[in-house]
């Protein structure tokens, strides 16, 4: 959805970042009366949510949820509270203005301009790092999701998280393909939730192999992709496997080059906020306290993107209701 940037382009807050966290934190502070404009970089609001298939841990779901289907009763929440949603805007840079004002420029070279910045802008995904498997992309080598259709094929999905997990269950319960899944470490390193490697492990449909501490080196085919190289982290002993597509999914990293110099990140990039930056020299000489997901003053993060956060759903929104607070606390409004 477009929005006119002929009109007032003027916000108690601008939120970076059209996904679970941004929106959720928008509702949150229309509902509280403050006016709102969310910036989304893509095409189409829901970031990550988007690309669950089923979201089963998420309260008031029994049945689970689909990405997709949370997000469209998201948006219209937001519309109903009159929240302003723009996409595309990427935003390219934030600026302080001489007073309290912020300034937020987007690449069509407009600039809103408000007195808090929510930044949910979430991460990307990791590269695998091996130029054999790059040079299969598209060709049977595929990042974050793979498309409904695959029926019969023999795949490998790379990856000990949630996302790796959630491919493999989906793939074993609707597509008569057999999976197997890559894991540099255990599966049981705490990296996936227990109700996924409990359905992997049960292997309902017997066509799931778990590889552990392997990891995938090179990759051949004829114009697509038709072998992996696996070399076992326990022996070195390596393994050409036959196999139509390679999923990966090892996870993910912050991208917020566009902001360095108006937030505080860790050593990962994340943005580190609340108590975590109270020693940085940007505090030092301010009279306050930052609040909590304040980063630099009157600049706020959460979601996937703040630095320690629950990388989840149900988490980045619950994360994104305490930043509104922190910021109506900033604004004078409680
Ligand atoms: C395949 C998969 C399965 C998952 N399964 C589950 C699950 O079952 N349960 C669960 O709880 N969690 C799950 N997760 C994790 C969950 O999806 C994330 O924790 C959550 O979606 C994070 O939301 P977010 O809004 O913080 O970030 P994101 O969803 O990453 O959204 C960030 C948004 O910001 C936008 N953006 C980035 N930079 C800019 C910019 N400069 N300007 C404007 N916009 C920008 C992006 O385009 C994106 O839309 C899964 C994740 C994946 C990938």
């Amino acid at each position: 959805m477009r929005c006119s940037l002929n009109a007032e382009n003027t916000f108690d807050l601008v939120v970076i970042g059209g996904g679970i966290a941004g929106l959720a934190s928008a509702i949150n502070a229309a509902s509280e009366g403050l006016s709102v404009c969310v910036l989304e970089g893509g095409i189409e609001f829901g970031g990550q949510t988007s690309t669950i298939k089923q979201i089963r841990n998420l309260v008031g779901y029994p049945e689970g949820i689909s990405g997709r289907e949370l997000i469209r009763l998201t948006l219209a929440q937001a519309r109903g509270f009159g929240v302003k949603l723009c996409a595309p805007y990427r935003v390219q840079k934030i600026r302080r203005g001489s007073l309290s004002e912020l300034y937020v420029d987007t690449s069509h070279g407009k600039s809103f301009t408000t007195r808090a910045i929510l930044i949910t802008a979430g991460v990307r995904y990791r590269r695998l790092g091996v130029d054999e498997v790059s040079s299969f992309m598209g060709h049977g080598v595929t990042y974050g999701e793979l498309p409904d259709n695959i029926v019969g094929e023999r795949v490998a999905v790379i990856g000990g998280g949630n996302s790796a997990g959630q491919a493999v269950v989906a793939l074993a319960q609707k597509s008569e393909c057999n999976i197997d899944l890559l894991v540099r470490g255990a599966l049981s390193d705490k990296q996936m939730s227990q109700y996924l490697i409990d359905v992997i492990r049960k292997n309902a449909h017997g066509n799931i192999d778990v590889h552990e501490q392997v990891e995938v080196i090179g990759a051949d085919g004829f114009l697509k992709l038709e072998h992996i190289t696996l070399r076992s982290l326990k022996t070195q002993h390596l393994t050409r496997m036959p196999l139509d597509r390679l999923l990966i999914s090892i996870g993910s990293e912050p991208h917020i080059e566009w902001a360095a110099d108006q937030v505080v990140v860790d050593e990962k990039g994340f943005i580190k906020t609340g108590s975590r930056v109270a020693s940085e020299s940007v505090w030092i000489n301010t009279q306050r306290k930052p609040l909590p997901f304040e980063t630099t003053p009157g600049i706020f993060a959460a979601g996937d993107i703040e630095s320690e956060s629950v990388k989840r759903v149900a988490s980045s929104i619950g994360a994104a209701t305490g930043a509104i607070a922190s910021i109506l606390r900033f604004l004078g409004r409680r």
